[in-house]
């Protein structure tokens, strides 16, 4: 097969299905989520190929129902971690040799495996596991997990097309090295798509992995692991190991064949595993590829001239789905006083609307938060809020966690824009609004740009053209991802590329190019036809 240069099939969007009643998808999905509740899901770690079954475990339960338990994850030990890095390091020198487009087909074949026969079941562990409802598993576990893998065999394609000049005599040419040694992928709860393409992406490009999941997100992480042994993933190349993050990050960080680490969480443990590779870095064999995407706290920044029904929608939307546990999740938003009045209406009247409860029933627009420590952190904010000063609670408030991990979609009206749930990362479905007098512009969105250490997502509301120009050139640096008169969520690979700069990552854009660039060591390669065969050289000779 290898005397061709071969093309991917160019990628398109997975279309969203709609689960519109009586749909095929509907019943599949209906179906899924009986089974998968009727069932008791053991996962094991992946080593190697092997699935390996240790004694501890800790149990898969379901955070709108926290008393029903639906597994169980093994726990790995240190000398499994130990196994998986030597299982990703030996896989890596095969895999990496081998023809980019054989890579490929894997990861395509994965995502038609996922778009078609596993489909239903992948929502149905991102409903249940993470309490998605079947639109936000849908986006996430399926279609935006599908385009990851599709886009980045194309991106991969399109970066190994870049090739040096070649003048007359000599044949210049670069080739893209897998990493030596192995990634450390730790990926969040709140994506499943993200989960997967944190240890695929670096796959790709030809590395060895060793993922560590969150503890959170294990169902629909155990079926993205089936879907690539199905796709004929060779053994090694992601291992999987789950347990105690200190003992998998700490053994991992230790091995001097840590070749990058792809991560995604909160800012707090991105800066912990950076400092251990600093203090480390002397013991490595190559410097590591340091790749985070981290916290947030986005932005809505309405001008006078906003049209406020698109606003409050994007406020309602871009605050509550999933709950606000979107790295994206618009939380703090700054409004006119001349806006506020109609805006605060119908913002209060829709978020008080907004249906809560178990995800398996469709007519919920939101599902419960993801444990007990999420829950205690947000109702801490919540209580906060209400005790005042310098803040009221005008819409939600309600906590409550006797059956599933439920907050209600909550807006807090804080006087004080340096307010702390105006500056502080909650990843809750907290939604705290400053109103701005219209005379103080500029002031606000200096306090706007300034308020928070992270640069993630943030969104302007205006209509005036020189408006939007002067807004977007003020909060330049304060978001990665930007948007005009839409919410600040809601990115689509291949589309919006994502990722946030200050204390938000290092904005590598996963679903780009960009990202793969940083999985791939290059190596540069001179020919020369015809040899020089004299030392000297013409300028040496006088006449
Ligand atoms: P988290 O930091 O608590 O956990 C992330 C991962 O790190 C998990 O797998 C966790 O087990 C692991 N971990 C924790 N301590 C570790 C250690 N010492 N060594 C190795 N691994 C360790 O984050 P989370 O609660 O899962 O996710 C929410 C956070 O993720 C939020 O801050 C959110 O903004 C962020 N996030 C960012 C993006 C983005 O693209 N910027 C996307 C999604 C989520």
């Amino acid at each position: 097969m290898a005397n061709a240069i071969f093309r991917v099939p160019p990628p398109v969007n997975e279309p969203i299905k709609g689960f519109t009643p009586g749909s095929p998808e509907k019943k599949a999905l209906k179906a899924a989520l009986a089974q998968l509740k009727g069932q008791h899901t053991e996962i094991p770690l992946v080593i190697d190929g092997k699935h390996v079954r240790t004694g501890e475990t800790d149990e898969v339960v379901v955070p709108h129902d926290h008393k029903r338990v639906l597994g169980t994850v093994a726990r790995a030990s240190g000398e499994h971690v130990d196994q998986a890095i030597k299982g990703a390091v030996q896989a890596q020198k095969e895999w990496g040799r081998m023809p980019w487009e054989d890579r490929a087909a894997v990861f395509l074949k994965a995502a038609d495996l996922l778009a078609t026969k596993y489909r239903a079941e992948m929502n149905a562990a991102t409903m249940l596991g993470q309490s998605k409802t079947a639109f936000q598993a849908e986006i996430d576990a399926a279609c935006e997990l599908a385009d990851f893998w599709r886009f980045n065999a194309h991106f991969m394609q399109e970066l190994y097309a870049e090739q040096p000049l070649s003048p007359p005599g000599q044949w210049n040419r670069t080739a893209y090295r897998g990493l030596e040694g192995f990634v450390f992928a730790v990926t969040p709860f709140n994506f499943t798509s993200i989960a997967l393409n944190l240890p695929t992406a670096p796959a790709m490009m030809g590395c060895g992995v060793v993922w560590k999941p969150a503890p959170t997100s294990m169902l629909g992480a155990w079926v993205g692991l089936k879907i690539l042994e199905e796709a004929g993933l060779p053994p090694g190349v992601i291992n999987m190991v789950t347990g105690a993050p200190q003992t998998i990050g700490d053994r991992c960080l230790a091995s001097p064949d840590l070749a990058g680490i792809h991560f995604t969480g909160s800012t707090a443990t991105f800066n912990h595993l950076w400092k251990t590779v600093g203090n480390n870095v002397a013991s490595y064999k190559s410097y590591p590829r340091v790749v985070g995407e981290t916290g947030g706290k986005d932005f809505v920044f309405a001008h006078p001239s906003a049209d406020p029904v698109a606003l409050t929608t994007a406020l309602v939307r871009g605050a509550f789905e999933y709950q606000g546990q979107k790295c994206s999740a618009a939380s703090r938003a700054y409004v006119p006083k001349s806006l506020w009045k109609g805006v605060k209406e119908a913002l209060v009247a829709q978020t008080n609307e907004l249906k809560m409860g178990d995800v398996e029933d469709f007519t919920n627009f939101m599902g419960a938060v993801i444990d007990k420590r999420s829950f205690d952190k947000i109702k801490g904010y919540v209580d906060g809020a209400k005790k005042g000063p310098g803040a009221t609670v005008i819409a939600g408030g309600e906590c409550d966690d006797s059956r599933g991990y439920f907050v209600r979609p909550t807006v807090v009206e804080a006087t004080d824009p340096k307010y702390r749930t105006m500056c502080e990362e909650i990843f809750g479905p907290v939604l705290s609004v400053h109103v701005y007098d219209d005379a103080k512009l500029d002031e606000t969105l200096a306090i706007c740009e300034s308020t928070s250490p992270y640069a993630l997502t943030g969104a302007i509301f205006a209509r005036d053209r020189g408006v939007i120009n002067k807004l977007a050139a003020a909060l330049e640096n304060a978001a990665g991802n930007f948007y005009i008169n839409d919410k600040p969520t809601g990115a689509v690979v291949g589309q919006q590329p994502f990722g946030g700069a200050r204390a938000s990552g290092t904005n590598d854009k996963a679903g780009s190019k960009l990202n793969l660039v940083r999985w791939t060591s290059m190596r540069t390669i001179k020919e020369t036809f015809v040899a020089p065969t004299d030392y000297r050289y013409p300028f040496m000779t006088e006449s």
